[in-house]
């Protein structure tokens, strides 16, 4: 079999988009592949954070990712019976990063902006409806089987980037344990193009509302908010994902407003998990296919570009004779630490004090905030941290 001259990616998500375009940027040939015939265009991660928008100005698709969003300066914490406990401004990391914001847009305008962005470039080929199924290699390639609707077929390439999400075959197929655990409750997210600014005085366009009975968050797009709740289990999935059961969730956000315009509903299994390694010779694991989380911060996705991103200039350096092949286990090691002490430390604790039930943790979490957000050197490191920068300073000090 010949062995082609690029560089796999195993799925079209906007992790391996965002490794495709480091890696056409760098001139390096990739072929990604797509088990589905399109591009993904299910509503999921909705929230770019300023770093993430750095990284995708660098490659040049953060205009366009800008335009189809909404910039939210500003994020609070509210609670159910005491309104806004804490607001915090972007503005305190202005220096740190050229995005001081977070965008809410579907991750799906990423995907097809980056394709956009990319397709007619000779270093580019997206092939859709071919399935990574297997996966076996030798210390010069990786050869893949595919699945597709023709049949299966092998090809050969030089190094495999598995982004191919939290089911990964890739990283089935190394036989790489996928440790960790998944939360009893559902989440629920509801799409409404209701105007909460109407009836929620001081609201902003990212509000987590503590509550140690239904805890919830609202998330503003251009044309809707999304509002998540956890669901118990005892209720069943055709009922959490009823038109009738969103308007009892929906019905406890605010009181007096009754009926709501429905635009979508999700239900969602959430699970905390990580991959025992991100690395196994010439075949590497990114984004979902990595690790998975709670979206309580929004660090899936972004931790998941953020991975593509280390992955993919290393992995140049060492395509281009720059770099040794060394450097690759740098990024094993470091986003999988980041990973754990970071994207998941930080969002299990954000779970944990959005549905404290003890009053004495509700005020603790609720003093706490406060302190922050009357001290501008802890709202300034604050809002480094769930911005995510600190995660990528902390990265950078790994080396
Ligand atoms: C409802 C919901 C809300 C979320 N909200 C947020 C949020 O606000 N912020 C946030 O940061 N994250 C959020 N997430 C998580 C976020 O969606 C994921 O972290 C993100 O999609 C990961 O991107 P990915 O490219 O790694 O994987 P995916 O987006 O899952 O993409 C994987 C791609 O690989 C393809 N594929 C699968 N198997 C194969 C195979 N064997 N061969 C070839 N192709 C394959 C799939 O078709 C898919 O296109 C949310 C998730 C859900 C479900």
């Amino acid at each position: 079999m010949i062995t082609e001259e690029r560089i796999f990616i195993a799925g079209a998500g906007p992790v391996g988009m965002v490794a495709a375009a480091y890696l056409v940027h760098c001139g390096i040939p990739v072929t990604v592949f797509e088990a589905s015939p399109q591009l993904g265009r299910q509503s999921r991660a909705s929230t770019f954070h300023p770093p993430t928008l750095d990284m995708l100005d660098d490659l040049g698709v953060a205009d366009a990712l800008i335009a189809t969003g909404r910039k939210a300066p500003r994020l609070q914490y509210r609670s159910k019976s005491a309104g806004v406990i804490a607001a915090f401004d972007f503005a305190a990391i202005a220096d740190a990063t050229r995005h001081p914001y977070r965008l809410q847009s579907e991750q799906f305008n990423l995907t097809r902006i980056v394709d956009a962005k990319l397709r007619g470039h000779a270093n580019y080929r997206l092939e859709f409806g071919k399935r990574i199924c297997n996966v076996r290699q030798d210390p010069t390639g990786v050869t893949v089987r595919l699945a597709s609707a023709h049949g299966t077929e092998e090809r050969r390439g030089r190094w495999l980037i598995g982004a191919d999400g939290a089911r990964s075959e890739v990283r089935k197929a190394l036989d790489v344990e996928f440790e960790g655990f998944t939360w009893p409750e559902r989440f629920l997210v509801v799409g409404t193009p209701f105007d909460f600014y109407s009836v929620m005085p001081g609201l902003d366009a990212v509000s987590y509302v503590a509550d140690p009975v239904q805890w919830h968050f609202l998330l503003q797009l251009p044309t809707m908010w999304r509002v998540m709740f956890p669901i118990a289990l005892d209720i069943d999935d055709a009922t959490a994902t009823s038109d009738e059961f969103a308007q009892s969730a929906l019905a406890t956000v605010v009181p007096g407003v009754a009926k709501y315009d429905i635009a979508h509903i999700t239900l969602y299994r959430v699970h905390q998990r990580v991959a025992k390694s991100f690395r196994v010779g010439r075949v590497f694991l990114v984004g979902d296919a990595a690790h998975i989380n709670n979206p309580l911060g929004g660090m899936g996705m972004n931790g998941g570009i953020h991975d593509a991103v280390n992955l993919a200039r290393r992995l140049s350096g060492v395509w281009r004779g720059e770099a040794v092949e060394h450097e690759l286990d740098r990024f094993a090691q470091q986003r999988r630490l980041i990973t754990l002490e970071y994207v998941q430390k930080h969002t299990i604790e954000n779970k944990r004090n959005l549905e404290a039930h003890d009053r004495g943790e509700q005020a603790r979490f609720r003093d706490a905030l406060q302190k922050i957000a009357g001290d501008t050197q802890l709202t300034r490191d604050y809002l480094l941290r769930v911005s995510m920068i600190a995660s990528l300073q902390r990265a950078a000090e790994l080396g």
